[in-house]
């Protein structure tokens, strides 16, 4: 069968075929893939600055965001059948006993650093057309979800933060009203979302979906496919070009939530500056290698202390993001069926997906299709 995989000492990023995977323990199924999305990550991965091959292997098969119909079951899987549609989770525990997390099945939090994740750490990804898995790690989609459940993946970042970020909003008494639930948190205030690709367009989904009045800013100019999805889900854009970050306070007023999704250290500490009062930072990018910047970290940490600030980091996702993404996404698509489309116009065959991992999409997101 056809994968692509990543052979870092060799620098290749190629198609390979390689034996089709069978089911060898009963609580394991066998997927053929349907969709499989190619983010920044993959784009790391395939130019080598990230990405681990298994144990023994020198290359690793990449793709992390994935949609497969189940073709096979062990015997002892009994939620899942022949035809499902499901989607992955990418991270697998640790094998150490002193981690509390995962033992718990909270992977997403690993205390020790030695997860793997498919596609990423030390397994093999998705972007093959079979795959055999341990069914534990598969989350059912509605069948009326096929055409865009490949986003599930991408959509967990911010699942995952709104989680915690309802934590966060209680600390405050005026924000303590029994009223307000967690699907209405975000009535009141305001959301920034740092960034327009997919992670932070699907970002500002969720947060317009829980009440935010939403704010996109990210570098972009009209007319862009990007610009047409803020709007489209009621949400206002901003381009960087047109308002620099020490202009956005006076031009929004105070900001309650930053959700950063570009992986630009410079751009997040500028904007960082910007958050209101008992304001909440969220980090999901990455920054890669990049130039050295003079800070004033007294100024900083001193505003975020007189201003009760939060600055959080968050990475990878667990069961619960998934099944909230698999709900939201479902919400999304009622409410904005042409915007959630739009997030990913570009579908191409798995032959042209080594070149295709390393350039910029046509589309907001590129998706391999196995179906074409
Ligand atoms: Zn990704
Ligand atoms: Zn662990």
């Amino acid at each position: 069968m056809k994968a692509v995989a990543v052979f870092p000492l060799s620098r290749e990023v190629k198609l390979i075929e390689q034996a089709e995977p069978v089911i060898t323990q009963p609580d394991q199924v066998k997927l053929r893939m349907l969709d499989v999305g190619i983010c920044g990550t993959d784009k790391e991965i395939c130019t080598f600055v990230y990405g681990t091959p298994p144990a023994h292997a020198d290359y690793l098969v990449i793709g992390h965001e994935a949609l497969g119909s189940v073709v096979e079951v062990g015997s002892a899987v009994t939620h899942l059948a022949p035809g499902d549609l499901v989607v992955p989770t990418v991270r697998r525990p640790c094998p150490h006993a002193r981690c509390r997390s995962c033992r718990a099945g909270h992977q997403d939090f690993c205390e020790t650093g030695d997860f793997t994740e498919r596609g990423i750490k030390g397994a093999h990804g998705y972007l093959a057309e079979f795959i055999v898995d341990e069914a534990q790690y598969m989350n059912l989609v509605p069948r009326h979800l096929r055409e865009i459940a490949v986003l599930v993946e991408p959509l967990t970042i911010i699942e995952k933060a709104e989680h915690q970020l309802y934590g966060l909003m209680q600390r405050r008494p005026p924000w303590i009203d029994p009223a307000v639930s967690e699907r209405t948190q975000g009535q009141g205030h305001k959301a920034l979302v740092l960034g327009a690709g997919p992670v932070g367009l699907l970002g500002a989904m969720a947060l317009r979906t829980v009440g935010f009045d939403t704010v996109v800013y990210s570098r972009e100019m009209e007319p862009d496919p990007r610009i047409a999805v803020t709007q489209e889900i009621g949400a206002t854009y901003l381009s960087s070009q047109a308002l620099p970050t020490d202009q956005l306070e006076t031009h929004i007023g105070p900001i309650d939530l930053v959700y950063e999704a570009v992986g630009h250290s410079l751009l997040a500490l500028e904007v960082l500056k910007a958050l209101g009062p008992n304001g909440i930072y969220i980090l999901t990018g990455v920054p890669g290698l990049q130039t050295l910047i003079e800070a004033d970290p007294a100024t900083l940490f001193r505003e975020i202390v007189l201003k009760n600030q939060v600055v959080l980091g968050t990475v990878n996702a667990g069961t619960q993001a998934f099944k909230a993404a698999i709900a939201d996404l479902d919400v999304f698509h009622q409410c904005w069926p042409r915007a959630v489309l739009a997030l990913m116009a570009d579908r191409i065959p798995i032959e042209q997906a080594a070149q295709r991992v390393l350039e910029r999409p046509t589309g907001i997101k590129s998706i391999i299709s196995f179906q074409l």
